[in-house]
């Protein structure tokens, strides 16, 4: 048995204005060919370290074609996306032209790719794979659980199946249930259909964290459901609200065994139960004082502030300024910002070294809806070419790199300043710079979630706050224009729904 590989990944907000190059699939994750990737992620915790883990387990043949990577940011370049795809069937071709037909492919894609005038990136890669292999050979995608998934590519794939876990843990164990599950087809012993059940409704990022409630419960229905008889997959996925296009929003996959009636009557039943509880899975974003208020009326400390609205790991620019300004307008005691993305004042920093003053303006230069800059009289405390290692849960042992960066102070107030819109997933690069984390008492984080892996441990408390940002939480405000349903609780109002 012969299955080929790859995969082009990118979650793309259309919001960003930062166009995704070639040069950021090279220099984020990294563009590997052919042998390449069987030399680079076996073990590794991505859904094609885990294909390959999962063929050399179940014995059969993996053809490495294309695989890469880049950061969350703005709309693919055309040509970029066009040369990505062309090699890749044109790999393909050449392994069958060489060494007969291959089985089936498996693919590795994001599930919320947006192309320069291709809304559903995803389901055009799946298509024209597709459209090379025919209808007889199996296609199987393990998308991130922020996809927004549509009906191409859910007529196009044979299965698809999405990750279980935010913070997201689980890719390799995705990519190894997607090769057990290729085996099963081409030996005949089952036959996948699915349901795409779309969910108009917006699905807060704090009431997505899979280990803890609201969430929790979600999932554990979805694992009920698949060890029911039948069934061989049910994927949830809670979208991805920073794009405008037309299939944006959540969704249930079901993939049943040769049994539409099935993969239909339950998908139905699963997207009915999580909309009547719609009300759950929406939370109010806090406002940076009322969070900041709340916090010391709690009384335990370091009070951390998901600074979601300005998520690097989403595509944003990572300069917004109004926790910034706030933490400075309250004089907070022993207060630090992670991160603040301003090459500008970094250079300055460095020019000045350690010890020196600057005094400029921080943050607030890529676009007017991240907040005006903040004057700061700062001294620098230290300087940093941006090297480190992670020390945490998430890509423990890999090395990061921030690029130049400087932490510098005013009062008590810390801001950490970074070149590369890296989300912090973990103490480690403060640390490097000699900030102690855990006696701070007030902590932003550039995150959504991610950063819970490592900062929960010491968190005394923790907020998402909606702070001026590109990504914003008020969905109102994203203005869709694409979107073809009324959303809960944008058009739909938020009292409409019953607490249950
Ligand atoms: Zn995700």
């Amino acid at each position: 048995m012969r299955i080929a590989t790859g995969g082009v990944l990118h979650e793309t907000s259309t919001y960003s204005s930062l166009p995704t190059t070639l040069d950021d699939f090279i220099n984020d994750r990294g563009l590997y060919r052919g042998q390449e990737i069987m030399e680079t992620f076996p073990g590794s915790n991505v859904c094609i370290g885990g294909f390959i883990d999962g063929a050399k387990k179940h014995g059969f043949e993996l053809i490495p074609l294309l695989w890469t990577f880049a950061f969350p940011s703005g709309l693919i370049e055309r040509k970029t996306y066009d040369g990505l795809l062309e090699e890749f069937l044109q790999r393909l071709k050449s392994e069958e032209d060489e060494n007969g037909p291959v089985d089936g492919v498996l693919l590795d894609l994001h599930g919320a790719m947006v192309i320069d005038g291709i809304e559903d990136g995803d389901g055009h890669f799946i298509s024209k794979v597709r459209e090379y292999l025919g209808d007889d050979r199996p296609i199987l995608v393990t998308p991130d659980m922020h996809g927004n998934h549509t009906p191409l590519r859910v007529q196009q794939a044979t299965a698809i199946l999405g990750y279980d876990t935010y913070p997201h843990i689980d890719m390799n164990e995705r990519g190894q249930e997607a090769a057990a599950l290729m085996v099963r087809i081409v030996q005949g012993e089952v036959k996948p259909v699915m349901t795409l059940k779309q969910i108009p409704l917006f699905w807060s990022t704090a009431c997505q964290v899979t280990a803890h409630q609201p969430m929790k419960e979600v999932m554990d229905y979805a694992h009920e459901i698949e060890s029911r008889p039948g069934i061989l997959s049910v994927t949830v996925s809670t979208g991805f609200p920073w794009s405008d296009i037309l299939d944006v929003g959540p969704s249930i996959i079901v993939v049943a065994n040769d049994d539409q009636d099935l993969a239909d009557k339950t998908a139905e039943e699963f997207s009915s139960w999580i909309w009547e509880r719609r009300r759950r899975w929406y939370q109010l974003p806090f406002s940076v004082k009322d969070a900041i208020k709340q916090g010391q009326e709690i009384g335990k400390f370091p009070i951390i502030l998901a600074d979601h609205a300005d998520n690097t790991g989403g595509g944003t620019a990572g300069d917004s300024t109004e926790i910034l300004q706030t933490f400075l307008d309250l004089k907070l005691e022993k207060a630090l910002i992670l991160y603040i993305v301003d090459p500008e004042a970094i250079a300055l920093a460095h020019q000045v070294g350690v010890g020196g003053i600057i005094e400029t303006e921080i943050g607030g230069k890529s676009h007017t809806i991240q907040g005006p800059p903040v004057k700061m009289k700062a001294e620098v405390k230290a300087l940093s070419e941006g090297k480190f290692k992670y020390d945490g849960p998430m890509y423990a042992g890999l090395t990061g790199s921030m690029g130049p960066s400087a932490w510098i102070q005013q009062d008590e107030i810390s801001v950490v300043l970074v070149t590369a819109r890296e989300q912090p997933f973990g103490p480690a690069f403060a640390k490097t710079l000699g900030i102690d984390c855990e006696s701070m008492n007030y902590i932003s984080v550039k995150s959504s979630a991610h950063f819970r892996a490592s900062f929960e441990p010491f968190a005394g408390a923790i907020f998402n706050v909606e702070a001026k940002a590109i990504h914003t939480h008020d969905f109102a405000k994203l203005n869709h224009q694409r979107r073809k349903h009324d959303f809960y609780p944008v058009e739909i109002p938020y009292e409409s729904a019953p607490e249950i």
